[in-house]
């Protein structure tokens, strides 16, 4: 027995309209794009008959989840719901935050807490039920990463087969997510735009179910502002912040509103605020121009690549929410937003990924323009978890030292307050420390006022020399280079007497042929020469630099890891080698090394190891 929820007469208690030319669509047919036009679709529901459903009573006293609101879905068959128990997430009132900016009623809605960290969630549940409940044995979806996670775990709930095309460069957090729901994953060397021009192609000649930001996903997403209203005491708040990429969460949330209205369960409405990064904000300056259609950004290029839709699908449809709403739309910098991410972690202790740290970041100039007020009740869509992409969060946080397993170096670190260095590499971008090489004092006063960070004489020598290279190669020293030196040097906190060190080396390199390198190392101070090849410059000068060591110790290590990451932007960029090496007992050491030049790091992460190693065995 299908249990079919239908009017007395039979007929559907809901319809697909296109929000273009109006014409109504049998979800058979599409329920993606309008047949005619080719715009978005709707789904428009008979009031009435959710009125005569509705049991106020359940709804005000049942548990706030998403479940809770399947009379307000274009649900047929209840049998065949797919669900995580989504929904029902957090409304934290921010008073720390709200105290700064001189607000009184701030709410956060975190976002986060959904199954796989994102409101998308809410959306999957309703558009994996229309893919049970029409059949369809694969769906396909394209996705700047979080889609694809949500997408991919639902389907995987539903026992169909799920294709995902991602722009290649999706966070880590979020591949890893679609991957081990069992995505079938491609990534595309392009856009989200054209990954999901292929996945519109893939659906229509493979017969594949297209899931994304059609209207089925709408009606789940909704669920967000039916429950705000519940969590604020069935009122609705003066003003809701989301962030926007394609715009179907901003316009879901103000349908979601609109239908509460509509049945009498709230008497106002919210003003709608739409925020987006100013690498990728075709939505906000639309709105900001009056117009009704959006210039696709070719290129979007921002922290958050949760926002990074620049030719978003459903640009009409937010564009009318904010103005509906008398709403409006803000344009913030990527290092504002990182900023905002990392003051929400640290005042209320909410982590998230970059775009859900959008809404906050766009509360200082909102209020300063009295676009929201201080006695206003205010809900910040907190979007997606930190965890999604935490290499974004690490930009501009410190790195962490590594010390040996004593207790002195514990003190040392106390002492010296490394705790303090907070990176402000997104705030002040490039501007150059050192015109020339400063004296040592003149990079002591420099680290504590940049970095708060006091050093001894010990390390104060080494940060000097360190800084003293990188002015002599040409490169200029902004604060996140500084930053990098000086947690270089303070890694190696023990300062013992290194029995590895490198006077001078020379490399040989062309494009077709292999690399040559020469070392002159100073080996427990006597002096040795070595040559090697190799593949390329670093390689060839490690090897060199490993023949070197072998002939003299009898240190056995073998080479197990080598990343190289570039700090910041520019040719000119300082380069973080790291290298990871173990010896025979199994013992392994993580090193780094810091430079403007690719070789320079390698060599002084090579360096580092091995006397760490060294000074490991003898202990
Ligand atoms: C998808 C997403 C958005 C943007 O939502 P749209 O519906 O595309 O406007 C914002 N934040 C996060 C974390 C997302 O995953
Ligand atoms: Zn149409």
């Amino acid at each position: 027995m299908i249990a079919t929820r239908a009017r007395k007469n039979g007929t559907l208690f809901y319809e697909l309209h296109c929000i273009a030319c109006g014409k109504v669509v049998r979800e058979q047919e599409s329920s993606t794009r309008c047949p005619a036009c080719r715009q978005p679709l709707s789904v428009r529901y008979d009031y009435n008959f959710i009125r005569s459903r509705l049991n106020r009573y359940s709804l005000r006293t049942s548990p706030v989840k998403a479940l809770k609101y399947l009379d307000f879905y274009p649900l047929l068959n209840l049998d065949l719901v797919v669900s995580m128990n989504e929904g029902g997430t957090p409304l934290y009132q921010c008073t720390r935050l709200a105290e700064r900016l001189s607000l009184r009623r701030l709410y956060i809605k975190n976002e986060g807490a959904n199954p796989t960290g994102v409101f998308k969630d809410r959306g999957s549940l309703v558009e994996l039920t229309k893919v049970k409940e029409q059949g369809a044995k694969a769906v396909c979806v394209a996705s700047t990463g979080n889609m694809a996670a949500s997408v991919a775990a639902y389907a995987s709930m539903a026992g169909v087969a799920c294709y995902v095309l991602i722009p290649e460069g999706t966070a880590l957090g979020k591949l890893a997510q679609a991957l081990s729901y069992g995505a079938r994953l491609l990534q595309v060397r392009g856009t989200y735009n054209d990954a999901a021009r292929l996945t519109e192609e893939m659906s229509v000649r493979h017969g594949f179910y297209l899931a994304g930001d059609y209207a089925f996903r709408a009606e789940g997403q909704k669920s967000q502002a039916f429950e705000i209203v519940e969590q604020l005491d069935w009122k609705a708040p003066a003003a809701v912040i989301v962030p926007m990429g394609c715009g179907t969460n901003l316009a879901a949330i103000w349908k979601g509103f609109k239908e509460f209205y509509e049945l009498g369960l709230i008497d106002r409405l919210p003003r709608m605020i739409g925020v987006q990064a100013d690498g990728c904000a075709p939505i906000v300056a639309a709105f900001q121009q009056g117009a009704t259609q959006v210039d696709a950004v070719e290129k979007p290029f921002t922290v958050c690549t949760a926002l990074a839709a620049g030719n978003p699908l459903d640009a009409t449809k937010a564009l009318t929410a904010l103005r509906e709403s008398g709403g409006c739309g803000v344009i913030l910098t990527d290092a504002e937003i990182l900023e905002a991410q990392q003051r929400l972690a640290h005042l209320e202790s909410i982590f998230v990924e970059p775009a859900g740290a959008v809404p906050i970041a766009a509360l200082q100039t909102l209020a300063t323009s009295g676009r929201v007020r201080p006695d206003e009740t205010i809900v910040c869509v907190a979007t997606g978890n930190g965890l999604k992409d935490p290499r974004a969060a690490l930009r501009v946080l410190p790195s962490p030292a590594t010390i040996e397993p004593t207790m002195a170096e514990v003190e040392k670190f106390l002492r010296l307050r490394l705790y303090e260095i907070r990176a402000a590499a997104a705030k002040d971008g490039g501007r150059g420390l050192f015109a020339q090489i400063p004296s040592q004092r003149a990079v002591v006063e420099t680290v504590r006022q940049e970095l708060g960070v006091k050093l001894t004489a010990e390390y104060a020598h080494r940060v000097t020399s360190l800084v003293a290279d990188f002015v002599q190669k040409g490169k200029t020293i902004t604060k996140a280079d500084l930053q990098y030196i000086v947690e270089n040097v303070l890694k190696g906190l023990s300062g013992q007497a290194l029995i590895l060190e490198v006077e001078d080396f020379q490399v040989t390199t062309s494009l077709k042929g292999k690399s040559e390198a020469k070392v002159w190392v100073r080996f427990d101070r006597d002096r040795v020469q070595a040559t090697a090849m190799g593949v390329g410059p670093v390689d060839a000068v490690v090897n060199a630099l490993k023949s070197a060591a072998e002939s003299r110790g009898k240190l056995f290590f073998e080479l197990v890891d080598y990343q190289v990451q570039i700090n910041s932007a520019g040719t000119d960029a300082s380069v973080e080698a790291s290298i990871t090496m173990k010896d025979a007992s199994n013992t392994r050491v993580v090193a780094t090394g810091t430079s403007p030049d690719i070789i320079v790091a390698s060599v002084s992460a090579f360096v580092d190891g091995y006397n760490v190693l060294w000074s490991r065995q003898k202990a």
